[in-house]
């Protein structure tokens, strides 16, 4: 849902950008979106880009509610973007065997079957291939 708070993430996703919030007091990232600092209780704050790239923290494959604009089972990942802020996102088509905590992902911009557009996590190939060869998985 958007709202007052997030709508900034929501317009930048829309140009095909990743932003994160900051406070302009403390200048802590924070993500998800919030009215607060929840470091100094500071309102003030603006966005700044954020790198595209992380590492998974975690990840579930979701059977269950289903919302119709999505395909299930859906895998849905927690990353660790190399700025310092988490974000959950949907995974593009991917076999959760290949996934792994730790493991180098990215976020890209797709359209949602609704029209927006919304993030969504995919492996780093390149890397995931040096991993391999190199016998790290
Ligand atoms: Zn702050």
């Amino acid at each position: 849902m958007r709202t007052h708070d997030n709508l900034f993430w929501f317009e930048a996703a829309a140009e095909g950008r990743l932003v994160v919030q900051r406070c302009t007091d403390c200048t802590t990232l924070r993500h998800p979106p919030a009215p607060t600092c929840p470091k100094c209780r500071s309102f003030e704050w603006d966005s700044v880009e954020s790198n595209r790239q992380g590492t998974l923290h975690s990840w579930t494959v979701v059977h269950h509610p289903q919302d119709p604009a999505f395909t299930y089972p859906l895998l849905v990942g927690l990353v660790d973007l190399d700025t310092g802020t988490r974000l959950v996102a949907d995974f593009e088509p991917t076999d959760h065997d290949l996934l792994a905590v730790g493991c180098p992902v990215e976020v890209y911009f797709a359209e949602h079957p609704r029209g927006e557009i919304l993030s969504r996590l995919r492996l780093r190939r390149s890397e995931t291939a040096d991993a391999q060869q190199q016998g790290v998985s």
